[in-house]
């Protein structure tokens, strides 16, 4: 149950002013789209940060790409940058379009951050990038490293000792911990990751194979964090990576727009104010897919529309987002319990620096059901044999929200594209899957089967 006064007000007196709250307690599926979004070159003047920043880390990731090429050989095929393909998903776009009863027009394609390297989630974005930059900082203020170096150095036993008298800590319901955790204990880093009740087993026993502590909390990922950020708190010599308010975790994310951009110029994708690019982005608390829709602002303008996508039992970023309260909110108030199969969505209060600078940027959030990730999860699999986690389905609803429904042609016809969707892409972003062991995708596969044949 949730509670009966939340801020001061009933539940009767949110409900009337936010109507979509019944539903979204009630579990049911919403689509929101978001009023508070300016014009493109407003928005980003008045942003805190600006694609100076997000080159600033490009550089940086360019800097460390000898190392990646040492350190982990098989980022060797793509000199040493951590970078995922696109991928065109005819056969699902067709499936989709039947599916919701009406064409989805323009194309569909898939980011496949289930296949960057390290990690196998878009969490192998912020978090490595994260641990870099403060390892750059350690050795540059040792002064044992200059920008201008071969970072390959840094695989060098002088440098594990130096990382060695450092830690890093981190709160996660596993994807983050998974790629914080690899790229810290390979670095010489001692680290720390604080699991959320979410974290599936095969995360944490991978990560304690290699050498990363790990904490388990029964409580969710708000509790890991906090928890995480207290013990850190403690210990001068202990960095802590706060997926909540990190501006560099954010940056690290953003990176993707200017990767994403060369690709879509490579497949001769045209995005221009005739051609919108949407993009369709799983959300949890709010970092990665924040930072993604910040980076594809910056380039594309008014020309690319982002909308986030939550699991029913979690849509913390909407709540937060749509009553302006941002993290002073969670889906527990309101009676709802932030359990879901898409552990990488599982976040019951969102963060409240990704809410506030999405404002102007963000076009709409949407929430799906379990169940919805499911089938569509086994059915992209038959369709195109691409396995991904169930949190990484959450971008796939997006299309045919915008294509058949009522909150849909609002979108379309308030942003007057009725007569560009011919020319449309939609980009659904897919964030994770690719460490999942074989025996758990079976499990995922078929309960997405049962779900959809309805057995
Ligand atoms: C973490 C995660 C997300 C969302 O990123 P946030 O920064 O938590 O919003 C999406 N998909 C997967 C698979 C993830 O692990």
């Amino acid at each position: 149950m949730g509670q009966d006064i939340i801020l001061g007000k009933t539940r009767e007196e949110w409900e009337a002013e936010f109507p979509l709250i019944r539903d979204m307690s009630e579990l049911k599926e919403v689509f929101w789209l978001n009023n508070g979004k300016k014009a493109a070159e407003q928005a980003i003047r008045e942003a805190e940060l600006s694609i100076e920043d997000i080159m600033d880390a490009e550089r940086r990731l360019a800097r460390f790409a000898a190392y990646f090429r040492k350190a982990f050989p098989e980022t060797k095929k793509t000199g040493g940058i951590l970078e995922s393909p696109i991928r065109p998903l005819n056969r699902m776009q067709q499936f989709l379009s039947e599916k919701c009863g009406s064409d989805i027009k323009g194309r569909v394609i898939l980011k496949c951050d289930s296949e960057l390297p390290i990690s196998g989630s878009i969490k192998a974005r912020g978090g490595i990038y994260e641990v870099l930059k403060f390892a750059e900082d350690v050795a540059l203020r040792a002064g044992m490293l200059r920008e201008s170096d071969d970072y390959s150095v840094l695989i060098q036993p002088r440098f594990k000792e130096l990382f060695a008298k450092y830690s890093i800590a981190v709160g996660s319901t596993g994807n983050l911990g998974l790629s914080i955790g690899i790229i810290s204990a390979k670095l010489g880093f001692r680290v720390t990751v604080h699991m959320s009740a979410d974290a599936r087993q095969w995360k944490k026993d991978l990560l304690r194979e290699k050498g990363v502590t790990v904490k388990e909390y029964g409580k969710d990922y708000s509790v890991a964090v906090s928890q995480g950020r207290k013990q850190a708190a403690l210990d001068p010599y202990c960095h802590f990576v706060d997926d909540e308010n990190s501006r560099t975790l954010f940056l690290g994310y953003s990176v993707a727009a200017l990767r994403l951009k060369k690709q879509l110029d490579a497949a001769r994708i045209c995005v221009d104010a005739d051609h919108p690019l949407f993009a369709y982005l799983p959300c949890g608390v709010g970092g990665g897919p924040g930072g993604v829709a910040f980076g594809l602002k910056q380039l594309y303008g008014d020309a690319v529309h982002c909308f986030f996508a939550e699991p029913v039992h979690s849509a913390s970023m909407l709540l937060g987002m749509m009553t302006g309260y941002h993290d002073a909110v969670c889906v527990q108030d309101f009676g709802i319990d932030n359990r879901t199969v898409a552990d990488g969505l599982a976040v019951g209060r969102p963060s409240s620096f990704v809410g506030k600078t999405m404002v102007p940027f963000l076009s709409g959030i949407y929430s799906l059901t379990d169940e919805h990730m499911y089938r569509m999860l086994a059915s992209l699999y038959d369709e195109e044999k691409i396995a991904l986690e169930p949190s990484a389905l959450a971008g796939m609803a997006g299309p045919c929200l915008i294509s058949s429904t009522e909150t849909g042609a609002k979108y379309v016809k308030k942003e007057d594209l009725k007569e560009k969707m011919n020319g449309a892409t939609h980009l659904v972003w897919a964030t994770g899957g690719g460490m999942v062991p074989d025996t758990v995708m079976k499990q995922y596969y078929e309960t997405g089967c049962r779900l959809r044949d309805n057995r």
